[in-house]
């Protein structure tokens, strides 16, 4: 009997309709003669629900209490699909990440899953139940245990840790769109669905804002060689395989285009040019567990300089209060903020090694008189830091251009 993993999004399981629907296509699964383990997340806007609530009764919320919430949403959602099979006349129980066997590190809100017991699923399959897990949490095992969550879009990440853990046949992730596609088809709409996709480049995309995949799923995906399947949870369409061998369709192309406008740039102006300032503001950063992406430093003049980089716009405040002391502290001038800018992203294994890429989308964003801030590159990306107001420009300009809409 095979064993499958499935996971159903947010918005498919947004109402009791929803959850009758997806209640429906995992019985199929069972009938088709497989042990079935479902990840689910909560319902519609429930995550951005409680966060909100939480912020109206305290401007800094705990991050222990806000984990302790946010974990309730998908204990709701799994409970009721849970219920929702019953009626269909199909053994199920939900279980929560802890309950699952998910132990995690201590980092409140984007805690890593350390190891996963799956005894209690096994057993549960094994007296015929389908087991329906709340998606996004695990348990802590510090000092104290507690209920940890594991970033925004985390169950993926919950559905393919347990297909690894599991030997899962597949991890099928069910969504709101077809599959993976060139683009965000919310944004583009002539985006082409992708048959396949490597885990090199999902992980680009979805790192680059591409939310279809969380990025860490792709990463233990990658890992422990859990192929995944992305398509739609309303309607039957082939969706994408994410793999190991994506085809070669198309070796010397762009494969996609990700953006993401959950970006800060700080730059830190008139500080000392000598070694170890950087390391004085980075490391602190690092150790809140604040990740930094793009990083320039100014050529220094009379040995003072300049140094930018981005966070992520959630993390600014606690990025400042880290590093405006120590900017004083090197007797630097000033830190500057801005909360408008965006990344675009092209990403594509056939860019390695093959020049004119940089070059094609600085054309096609001046084209489009898009003035770009910054640049950083991977050996299969290059994104440029643009204003946010442009951003759907962009990512239509650059889908155009760089042929994404057709097949080779
Ligand atoms: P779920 O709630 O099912 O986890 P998400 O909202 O997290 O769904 O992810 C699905 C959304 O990802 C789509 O509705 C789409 O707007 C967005 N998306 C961004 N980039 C892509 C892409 N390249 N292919 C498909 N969807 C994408
Ligand atoms: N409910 C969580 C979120 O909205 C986790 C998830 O949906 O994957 O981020
Ligand atoms: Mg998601």
């Amino acid at each position: 009997m095979a064993l499958i993993v499935q996971k159903y999004g947010g918005s498919s399981v947004a109402d009791a309709e929803k959850i009758k629907n997806v209640a429906r296509r995992i019985a199929k699964a069972k009938d088709e003669g497989n042990h079935v383990v479902v990840v689910v997340s909560a319902m519609g806007h429930t995550t951005n629900n409680l966060i909100k609530l939480a912020y109206q009764i305290n401007e800094q919320p705990g991050d222990r209490e806000l984990d302790l919430l946010l974990s309730t949403g998908e204990i709701v959602s799994s409970t009721l699909l849970a219920m929702a099979l019953e009626t269909l006349g199909y053994k199920a129980v939900s279980l929560t990440g802890a309950q699952a066997g998910i132990t995690t590190d201590t980092v409140h809100s984007q805690a890593r899953i350390l190891k996963i017991d799956p005894e209690r699923i096994r057993k549960e399959l094994d007296k015929g139940n389908i087991v329906i897990v709340a998606g996004f949490q695990g348990i802590s095992k510090g000092e104290e245990e507690d209920i940890t969550t594991l970033g925004r879009g985390g169950s993926d990440t919950t559905a393919v840790a347990l297909a690894a853990s599991l030997g899962a046949e597949i991890c099928q992730i069910y969504t709101d769109v077809e599959g993976v596609y060139t683009a965000d088809p919310h944004l583009v709409p002539h985006a082409r669905k992708l048959k396949d996709i490597g885990y090199e480049e999902m992980l680009e995309l979805a790192s680059y804002g591409a939310r279809v995949m969380h990025n860490r799923a792709v990463e233990l995906g990658e890992l422990y060689n859990v192929p995944i399947l992305v398509a739609s949870s309303f309607i039957d369409s082939p969706g994408t395989i994410i793999c190991k061998e994506a085809s070669m369709e198309v070796k010397n192309k762009a494969r996609g285009i990700a953006y993401d406008t959950n970006v800060s740039k700080v730059t830190v102006v008139g500080v000392p040019d000598h070694p170890g300032i950087a390391a004085a503001i980075f490391e602190p950063l690092a150790r809140a567990n604040i990740s930094v992406d793009t990083i320039v430093q100014n050529a220094s003049i009379n040995n003072i300089t300049d140094l930018t980089f981005t966070v992520a716009r959630n993390d600014l405040i606690k990025a400042m209060s880290i590093v405006e002391p120590v900017v004083k502290s090197v007797e630097g001038k000033q830190c500057v903020t801005d909360s408008t800018l965006a990344k675009v992203s092209i990403v594509g294994t056939g860019m390695q090694n093959t020049p004119g890429y940089a070059a094609r989308m600085f054309r096609t964003l001046h084209e489009q008189g898009i003035n770009i801030q910054l640049i950083t590159t991977s050996e299969i990306r290059i994104t440029c830091i643009i204003s946010e107001a442009r951003v759907k420009d962009a990512v239509q300009a650059l889908h155009q251009d760089f042929e994404l809409e057709k097949e080779t």
